[in-house]
């Protein structure tokens, strides 16, 4: 049967699990389709995606550090994706327009509420990073109602345009990473990339409040060092994000399939096949 080209683009772009996690739905729903991983970093990435066009590519996933790049790229965009000015997925028309939407917030949020049962409601955030991630999860991070937001990140300019493009939908306050040490939060939330090259933001010590959850959007073969950082400031929960990486991917998935694969036996495979091999 021909099957169907899909992508994830990115750079780097060795650890993704996409492929992995797109060929498990394609098996379970019977879709016939084939996704790669390709190392593009943002200076290629319009030839590339070009080049992935015209070789009959049906849709991508665009990873650190192409969002923002895509959203300026798509032609039609999704509302969530034009309010996270981020795109992580891309549907490639036959008419050769380009669609972005983002499912990166649905993605977080379903595996913070639906895999670890989290209330996110009147809770302090603490959101580090202000990349494409972070401007993806906001929004329906905000719609959650939690008590107060504050960003924090290394280019503090950035945090505080964050803070102001989304104050319009809640408690949101950009602080510097020095600032922190008198704060308290519920819920801490890594979106920078330094788990990505095994670094930690410099986030004080003694600012997760008592039974508070640590989360590492990214994700790896061995806890990151923000998942070690929360255990060791005695963390309820303190987990990576291989469950919203599935769940962004089902999300994308319908879009480009129109069906939606059950994740939860994905996530437990992964989670499975990575204390395997630790
Ligand atoms: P991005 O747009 O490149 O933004 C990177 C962010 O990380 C920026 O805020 C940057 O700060 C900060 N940063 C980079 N290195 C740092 C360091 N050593 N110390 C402190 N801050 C640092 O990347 P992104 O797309 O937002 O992705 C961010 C992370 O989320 C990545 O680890 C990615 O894998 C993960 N992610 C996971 C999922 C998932 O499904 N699980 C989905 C999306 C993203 P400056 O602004 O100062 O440069």
């Amino acid at each position: 049967m021909p099957q169907d080209r899909y992508a994830v683009f990115g750079h780097p772009i060795n650890h993704s699990k996409s492929p992995r996690i797109h060929a498990l739905f394609a098996q379970q729903t019977g879709q016939a389709i084939h996704y790669t991983a390709q190392d593009v970093p943002a200076e290629n990435f319009r030839e590339e995606l070009k080049r992935f066009a015209a070789e009959g590519g049906r849709g991508l996933s665009c990873t650190v550090p192409l969002k923002e790049l895509a959203w300026g790229i798509a032609d039609g965009k999704s509302v969530r994706a034009d309010r996270a000015k981020a795109v992580n997925t891309l549907v490639l028309g036959k008419d050769g327009r380009l669609f972005g939407d983002n499912t990166d917030g649905v993605g977080l949020l379903r595996d913070l509420t639906v895999n670890l049962g989290l209330t996110v409601t009147g809770l302090n955030i603490l959101l580090l990073g202000a990349g494409g991630a972070s401007r993806g999860i906001l929004e329906p991070l905000l719609a959650m109602k939690p008590r107060r937001m504050i960003i924090a990140n290394r280019t503090v300019a950035k945090a505080e345009q964050l803070a102001m493009e989304f104050a319009d939908l809640g408690s949101i306050k950009a602080l510097p990473f020095k600032a922190l040490a008198s704060e308290s939060f519920d819920l801490i939330l890594n979106a920078t990339a330094a788990s990505l090259s095994g670094d930690l933001p410099p986030v004080p010590e003694g600012i997760l409040a008592a039974g508070g959850t640590c989360y590492d959007l990214a994700y790896g073969s061995q806890p990151t060092a923000f998942v070690r950082w929360g255990g060791g400031m005695g963390a309820e929960l303190s987990v990576d994000g291989i469950g919203m990486l599935v769940e962004q991917a089902a999300e994308a998935f319908f879009i480009w399939r129109g069906m939606r694969p059950q994740t939860r036996p994905v996530i437990e495979l992964l989670n499975a096949e990575r204390s395997q091999a630790e």
